[in-house]
């Protein structure tokens, strides 16, 4: 792999003093590519994606071992504000729209950290609602009342507002029905295609995150037990007996 854009190396995560999380994680994300992070539940998916946006201290926790570099640039200690200068945005896990605020001022919010004109931002409005036509539909509505499947897009669309290099997703799929699921993550192909936006995400559905990515890491325990091309991790026995539920 050339250079990659967001270089984790070896990282060890400690809460609270004391309790160990990563044992020494270790992954690439070129540019230009979808990038799954896959495990089950509490195997460390979200620390990783917290320690790549230093968004870990608000936590108590705390990378103590190895290096999170993002172009070069040593990211896992910085300011996460700079790292959204960086145009690294994170949507996190549970989608965590501003539930009084209408689907499209929370679309804003992701817009107020650029320095840009109002006719670029609603360009870039309607480039998103281009994307979501559901979200244009419920533009008017207060977010906390919209669906799962509606606030997922919201939090992607609001990142997609701030015109980013790279999406940390975490867990897109989370609650969601399978049909919405495939949806999203359709739409998620076509950011990355159109657009040319980085993704890392983090899943628990294998099956669906390993047909959209281009290359996957699992995780147990808070390592990396497995790394390969999406096609690749697809045919692997293991990946098919535990991962995929297909033994
Ligand atoms: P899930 O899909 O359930 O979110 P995950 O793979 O994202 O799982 P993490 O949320 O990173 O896993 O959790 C990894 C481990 O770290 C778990 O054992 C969890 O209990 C522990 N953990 C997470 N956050 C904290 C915290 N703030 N303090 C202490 N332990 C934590």
């Amino acid at each position: 792999m050339d250079d990659p854009l967001l270089d984790v190396s070896n990282i060890e995560v400690i809460y609270n003093h004391v309790i160990l999380v990563l044992k020494g994680v270790s992954l690439k994300v070129p540019k230009g590519g979808i990038t799954a992070l896959l495990g089950g539940n509490g195997a460390g998916k979200t620390t990783t994606l917290k320690a790549i946006s230093a968004l870990l201290h608000s936590e108590r926790g705390e990378v103590t071992k190895g290096r999170v570099s993002y172009r070069g640039e040593t990211v896992h200690n910085s300011d996460p504000a700079d790292l959204v200068r960086k145009g690294v945005i994170q949507v996190m896990e549970g989608r965590h729209c501003f539930e009084h605020l209408t689907v499209e001022e929370n679309l804003l919010t992701g817009f107020y950290t650029r320095k840009a004109s109002k006719a670029e931002m609603n360009a870039d409005l309607e480039k998103v609602y281009s994307y979501f036509p559901r979200l244009k539909e419920r533009r008017k509505s207060q977010a906390g009342y919209t669906s799962g499947g509606e606030q997922q897009m919201c939090a992607i669309g609001r990142a997609m507002m701030a015109k980013p290099e790279t999406i940390l997703l975490d867990e897109p799929s989370m609650g969601l029905a399978p049909q919405l699921v495939e949806e999203i993550f359709g739409i998620v192909k076509e950011l990355n295609e159109r657009e040319g936006v980085t993704f890392l995400l983090a899943e628990q559905n294998t099956n669906v995150a390993l047909r959209f990515a281009h290359y996957g890491y699992i995780l147990e325990s808070g390592r990396v037990v497995m790394d390969g091309p999406a096609a690749e991790l697809r045919e692997n026995p293991d990946v098919k007996e535990f991962y995929l539920g297909m033994s």
